[in-house]
């Protein structure tokens, strides 16, 4: 055994378990990505190879291979954490270059000074590349640390590299490589400032795994609009700062049934993306739009009146009513009911609106389908009168 202490054990032991948790995340696919678990595995390799040594020549091949598999590794697992490209041809031409050049400088010229050059360099370019790429894509603190961290190891071998190239005479021979002031060097480095590494990485992938499947909860598959859940948490909390509070609107598509009779549950699926677009246009950026139900979508816009929002349901009712369904297989058209109120100040919960626009839907569909009915709400006062309820307007369902 080469550098005689206990810390030769710390990182193997440390990325060792940092790769197992990445592999368990993997594995029960909270996070999609092999790359980071296979990056430590492999880094806790290289410094197990460090330490055992088999035969100098392919120890210093060998532990060159993986320590630059590692930050291939690394480079991915960053470029997908931050959607970035993958690059993935010309980094795979760097690690075949370098692979060549490795051999070179280990099977023919032997120099110990030279394939730690050559392998902190390359291992160097090929994570600060990426790290360099994803940079201005980290917004969020763990996202920063993480980004932080990957720099503080790029960092970390060039400076190792230029010190003991540069400024120090060393054995240049491989089998010298275990008792060499780099090797302690390495492991020195590695569990003080680089050890923040893999747990930065750990929580900021952790944390965008969790938020991802929180987001999933709060939308729905099929139309990309927000569910029920999503709707009632995104009005959660809302500050009301318009004059009016907003209006209310419930959609439902007109004997669905039979559409799906008819022409089969695809179909059908393609009905209520359609109305589901239209009405997300039709409601604009500013306001809020959800499926609430199989063929039921609640919006609510912000500010607008009654009769705004009734003018908004016709527009939409005609020109879905407009749609020609030929080419996903329907012979007639498709209509749609909508119930419209307005949200006031007295009520203390958006779904008081919602309840009442739902009433209006229900006499909409009485009525013959195919309508608009816009219900107001029992009484009306001036805005200042309510600055306590105006602060906040909350979906309670
Ligand atoms: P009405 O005019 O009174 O609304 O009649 P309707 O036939 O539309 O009645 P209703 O609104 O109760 O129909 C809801 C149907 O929507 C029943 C269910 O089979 C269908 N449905 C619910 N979710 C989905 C879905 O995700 N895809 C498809 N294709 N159909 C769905
Ligand atoms: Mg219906
Ligand atoms: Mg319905």
């Amino acid at each position: 055994m080469g550098t005689s202490s206990i810390i030769v054990y710390v990182p193997p032991t440390l990325f060792s378990i940092v790769s197992l948790a990445f592999l368990l995340l993997w594995h029960l696919k909270i996070i999609s990505d092999w790359q980071w678990s296979a990056g430590f595995a492999q880094t806790a390799a290289g410094f197990v190879l460090s330490t055992f040594s088999i035969e100098p020549s392919f120890d210093a091949f060998s532990s060159g291979l993986i320590f630059i598999g590692a930050a291939y590794c690394y480079g991915s697992g960053l470029l997908t954490h931050f959607g970035a490209p993958r690059m993935r041809r010309g980094r795979c031409l760097f690690v075949v270059a370098y692979t060549l050049v490795l051999a070179y400088v280990v099977f023919v010229q032997q120099s110990l000074v030279y394939q730690l050059f050559l392998t902190d360099a390359a291992f160097a370019f090929l994570l600060g590349t990426a790290v360099l790429t994803v940079a201005r894509r980290a917004s969020r603190p763990v996202d920063i640390a993480l980004v932080a961290a990957s720099a503080v190891v790029v960092l970390d071998s060039v400076a190792r590299t230029t010190f003991f190239t540069f400024f120090t005479t060393s054995s240049d021979s491989l089998s010298d490589f275990a008792d060499s002031a780099y090797n302690l060097a390495v492991h020195v480095t590695t569990i003080t400032v680089c050890m923040f590494f893999p747990f930065t990485a750990l929580g900021a992938i952790a944390s965008a795994a969790i938020e991802r499947h929180r987001e999933d909860a709060e939308r729905d598959p099929l139309t990309g609009l927000l569910n029920r859940r999503g709707f009632d948490k995104v009005l959660e909390n809302r500050p009301c700062t318009e004059a009016v509070p907003g209006a209310a609107m419930v959609c439902d598509i007109d004997h669905f049934k039979r559409i799906n009779d008819c022409y089969g549950h695809s179909v059908g699926d393609k009905v209520i993306v359609a109305i589901a677009n239209d009405f997300e246009r039709a409601v604009g950026p500013a306001g809020y739009v959800a499926r609430i139900g199989g063929e039921e979508f609640a919006a609510f816009i912000p500010g607008a009146t009654l009769q705004e929002a009734s003018v908004l349901a016709n527009m939409l009712r005609i020109s879905f009513g407009a749609r020609e369904w030929a080419d996903v297989g329907i012979s007639n058209g498709v209509t749609v009911s909508i119930g419209v109120s307005d949200v006031t100040f007295e009520d203390r919960a958006l779904e008081y609106a919602l309840l009442r626009a739902d009433g209006a839907l229900y006499s909409a569909k009485s009525a013959g389908r195919n309508a608009v009915v816009a219900k107001a709400a029992p009484t009306a006062t001036t805005p200042h009168q309510h600055d306590g309820q105006r602060d906040q307007l909350r979906s309670t369902a």
